[in-house]
């Protein structure tokens, strides 16, 4: 070994180590499933990277995951040829952690979230999981196409530093051997090894092979190991889905998203016919700390006829779509395609389209089935897909479906009230959709807005989060019926006034005339009109927004942002 060297972890990977092996413990065989996710994520790159240059394939033998074990040394090695990483690669990819926001996150943990593994797991924490049953683990690895001279060893304790050195590595491809703690033993052994193996990792299309069982006596056994797929190594989205486990979906979905929980909800389709491409996508159970970070990885794993293209192909669903997970896998596209052939390719629009309609329709299924799990879904991602309207103007009335409100027939100031339901309480005489926005529940639950509504005993939906007004400003109506605001202009009640209301609406109109006057006068500019108003019963005046103006939401954030 040459240029040895000892290097310190980065601060996040250090904490991040630290509650890892805390919070993870309790579900501690994952480490496998992990480390052969990121091996069969290595093939994948080495089969994309040689579509180029195929003199990186080295000869060519069958791509694999070798997994073997030694129970008197107490150690597991996992071998790769797949893509494996130079010197400059290993210490970024196993020193530090890439993705940004990461340190505010874990600054802002409170006690109780450290120990849970669903944040902790959130991280793609994948490679540091070796250490809950590791107390050394060492790499072995090189990139192809690079030199054997240029193979790289590093270990670590998973304390605070690893070493890294130079040394000569024929084969391509990463070797990482994991010495287990003396507790951990039961991980070196070939009956365990393969039911781990079976649980978590059956979905994977590369094959994963380990030694024969020597069943005959002790000098027999041959010098080489014979070695044995326990696998089905082939890709799961191409199996009839009749043909598929949820658990295997579940673990499947592990691997492409790199989350620590379940999915919530996903959709299995094979499309044939002017365009084919078979897509899986998952809708996730949590949002990743970072879904409002720009740089927050987004969109699908790429596929072309079963050849690993590329991650974050985020140009197949639009962005208020950004939290779905999964695969698409094109028969259309060719092998060569790039992320700029992507961006102008007219079979991209078509299929982005389709996709879209599956999210949606996927959506729209989970909230019908089972509006338990829609509610975890709407806290999680409501928000987001609050920005559909704007973006979507061909989805609008589908996504408006989804969405869920707040609203005076409810409590608390739960977001759980649907357009559809609204519209089914509607009062006799009512064809309008009354909403109110501001800036928190408590605000806009006594607003003197709502009195003449309580009076009719008509619902009204409570908007409070920071986009509403962004919204209702792209959704004018829903099933035909329009939306009105109640804290704008000339509250008109159309039907739900009757004549005798409206007669004496204009007698008391009369009768104050003069007080109008007089408060026009004093109020001079300050406002732009003085009215009337029947929608009072408790409070003696009330401040209203024009009818074209922008809301106060929206001003507010104008304002802030210096306008
Ligand atoms: P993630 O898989 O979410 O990227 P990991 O912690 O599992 O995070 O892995 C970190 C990175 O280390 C991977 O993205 C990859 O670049 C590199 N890596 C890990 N294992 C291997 C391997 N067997 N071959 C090549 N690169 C690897
Ligand atoms: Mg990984």
């Amino acid at each position: 070994e040459t240029q040895k060297e000892t290097l310190g972890f980065q601060t996040e990977v250090k904490q991040l180590l630290h509650l890892m092996i805390h919070s993870l413990y309790s579900n501690k065989e994952i480490f496998l499933r992990e480390l052969i996710s990121n091996a069969s994520d290595a093939v994948d790159k080495l089969r994309f990277e040689a579509l180029a240059k195929p003199e990186l394939l080295e000869g060519g033998d069958e791509l694999r995951i070798r997994l073997s074990f030694d129970a008197e040394a107490n150690t597991i090695t996992l071998d790769d040829n797949g893509i494996g990483m130079s010197r400059e690669e290993t210490i970024a990819h196993l020193g530090t952690i890439a993705k940004s926001g990461t340190a505010d996150f874990l600054k802002n943990l409170s006690g109780d979230q450290k120990k849970d593994s669903h944040l902790i797991g959130q991280f793609g924490v994948g490679f540091y999981s070796a250490f809950i049953v590791a107390e050394r683990v060492e790499v072995f690895t090189r990139r192809a196409g690079l030199p054997a001279s240029e193979g790289v060893h590093w270990a670590s304790k998973g304390e605070g530093e690893f070493e890294i050195a130079t040394l000569d590595k024929p084969e391509r491809g990463t070797r990482i051997v994991l010495h287990l703690k003396k507790d951990e033993s039961e991980f070196a052994n070939g009956w365990r090894l393969r039911n781990v193996v079976k649980k978590y990792s059956d979905h994977i299309a590369l094959p994963i092979e380990l030694p024969k069982e020597h069943l005959g006596k002790e000098e027999d056994k041959p010098a080489e190991p014979e070695w044995e797929t326990i696998n089905r190594a082939s890709a799961l989205w191409t199996r009839p889905r009749t043909e598929v486990t949820d658990e295997q979906y579940k673990e499947f979905y592990k691997h492409v998203s790199h989350d620590f929980d379940d999915p919530l909800t996903w959709s299995h389709n094979k499309v044939e016919g002017k365009l084919e491409y078979t897509s899986l996508l998952y809708v996730p159970n949590r949002a990743p700390f970072d879904l409002y970070h720009r740089e927050a990885p987004k969109g699908l794993k790429l596929y072309v006829q079963r050849v690993f293209i590329m991650d974050q192909a985020d140009e197949f669903l639009p962005l208020y779509l950004r939290f779905i997970k999964g695969v698409v896998d094109s028969n259309d596209l060719s092998l060569n395609v790039s992320r700029e052939i992507l961006q102008k390719d007219p079979v991209i629009d078509s299929m982005k389209s389709a996709l879209t309609k599956r999210v949606l329709d996927m959506l729209e299924k989970l909230a019908k089935n089972d509006p338990e799990q829609y509610k975890n879904f709407w806290k999680a991602f409501g928000q987001v897909l609050k920005e559909g309207p704007a973006e979507d103007f061909a989805n609008k009335e589908k996504i408006a479906g989804l969405l869920r409100f707040a609203s005076t027939a409810g409590e608390g100031g739960e977001q759980s009230v649907a357009l559809a339901d609204y519209v089914s309480r509607f009062k006799e005489g009512q064809d309008k959709i009354y909403y109110l926005t501001g800036e928190s529940y408590d605000q806009v639950k006594n607003s003197p807005h709502l009195e003449v509504f309580r009076k009719k005993g008509i619902e009204v939906l409570l908007l409070t989060d920071r986009i509403d007004e962004w919204l209702m400003s792209h959704l004018s109506e829903f099933d035909g019926k329009q939306f009105v605001d109640v804290a704008r202009g000339d509250l008109d009640l159309g039907n739900l006034d009757s004549e005798e209301d409206k007669k004496a609406q204009e007698e008391v109109a009369k009768e104050k005339e003069g007080l109008v006057e007089r408060l026009k006068s004093a109020l001079g500019d300050e406002v732009a009109e003085v009215r009337v108003s029947h929608r009072l019963t408790d409070s003696p005046a009330i401040l209203a927004i024009g009818q074209q103006d922008l809301g106060l939401q929206m001003r507010q954030i104008l304002e802030a942002s210096g306008q």
